[in-house]
């Protein structure tokens, strides 16, 4: 376990996520005092089986609070006494809704109520997470490698979780701006997660990359390849993002080297784990043309983070899905 020098507490939204706990178990390694908010303190065992299983006894550093993105209710409170905020809460669901308002308002209005409270209480630093997705929307892809400069355009035709992601990241940063009165920002935008499942807690890109591949129901290749990162590594750049004198006022790509498409997922399945692979489907390869690649430099350089590659990242995942299902 790391000493933490003087104890600092964090707070996490959203810990019954599977970016969520993996955040909250990290800091309480680290041995900090973790609070976590969620919708409803019946889903409480659910984060304390998740952290069980990763290996944590003592549960006295850990507290929890209700509070939905859609409500004031308890924001305030949650925030007291917490040193940084780490916001990875917004809606993630894994087929688009009819109207994109039910995945921008929250995204968007629940981080503003996070940075609000934050910047009331005194919190030096909010992390928010962010996503990829506010990055590489909207743009030719042939031949770009995209980086933090990069911005998906919110007024392109997108899918809604695109957009809230972009919405609610640009918000945040106007905010900042104009209201933040010394509060320091920064912000994490990940590619796909993948990595280990604990306590079965599972998200929309596991249930769509992995375990779609895995039971067969993905049966063709979409056209785009995706890049990934481990959900330890995401966890882990969030802490060193809260941290690191030099991330205040930056964003961060979070993503392992190189990308794949989801035939290449599907092949590294059948090559690595033929004992899950019976359900694949005979998945084609795509054009080169449909390549997107982003760079991780600037987390490499600035933050000394070092991910985990692309292939441990899912085979993680599948292990965990296939021996603990
Ligand atoms: P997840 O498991 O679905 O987690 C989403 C979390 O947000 C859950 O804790 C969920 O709570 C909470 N949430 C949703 N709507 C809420 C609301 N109205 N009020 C309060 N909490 C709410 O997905 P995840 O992958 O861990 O996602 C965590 C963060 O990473 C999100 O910001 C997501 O956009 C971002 N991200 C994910 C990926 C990826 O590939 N997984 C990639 C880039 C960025 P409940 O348990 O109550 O539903």
């Amino acid at each position: 376990m790391e000493n933490v020098q003087t104890k600092k507490t964090v707070l996490v939204t959203g810990g019954t996520g599977f970016l969520g706990g993996h955040t909250v178990l990290q800091l309480l390694q680290q041995g900090y005092d973790v609070k976590t908010t969620l919708r409803s303190l019946a889903k409480k065992d659910t984060i304390l089986k998740a952290l069980e299983e990763g290996g944590i006894t003592d549960f006295s550093n850990l507290s929890f609070i209700e509070a939905d993105l859609t409500s004031g209710n308890n924001w305030d409170e949650a925030v007291k006494g917490c040193d940084y905020v780490l916001h990875v809460a917004s809606p993630f669901p894994a087929q688009d809704p009819k109207d994109e308002n039910e995945l921008i308002i929250p995204a968007r209005d629940g981080a503003l109520r996070v940075l609000k409270a934050s910047r009331d209480a005194g919190v030096k630093r909010v992390v928010l997470t962010s996503s990829f997705a506010a990055v590489g929307y909207s743009k030719n892809i042939a031949d770009h490698i995209f980086t933090e400069e990069d911005w998906t355009d919110i007024n392109a035709e997108l899918p809604a979780y695109i957009k809230s992601k972009t919405v609610a990241e640009k918000s945040a940063w106007e905010f900042i701006e104009k209201e933040g009165n010394g509060l320091e920002l920064s912000v994490i935008n990940p590619v796909g997660i993948f990595g280990p499942v604990i306590g079965g807690i599972t998200s929309a890109s596991l249930d769509i990359a992995v375990s779609g591949i895995l039971n067969g129901t993905m049966n063709q290749t979409p056209p785009f390849t995706m890049g990934v990162v481990d959900v330890r590594d995401v966890a882990d750049i969030h802490i060193k993002a809260m941290l690191h004198p030099d991330a205040a006022g930056e964003r961060f790509i979070a993503t392992s080297d190189d990308v794949m498409s989801f035939y290449d997922v599907a092949e590294l399945f059948k090559k690595e784990r033929p004992q899950y692979s019976s359900n694949i489907q005979n998945l084609e390869p795509i054009g080169k043309e449909f390549y997107k690649q982003m760079s991780n430099k600037k987390a490499k350089t600035i933050l000394s983070w070092t991910p985990r590659s692309r292939e441990e990242a899912l085979l993680a995942s599948a292990d965990s899905l296939m021996i603990n299902p």
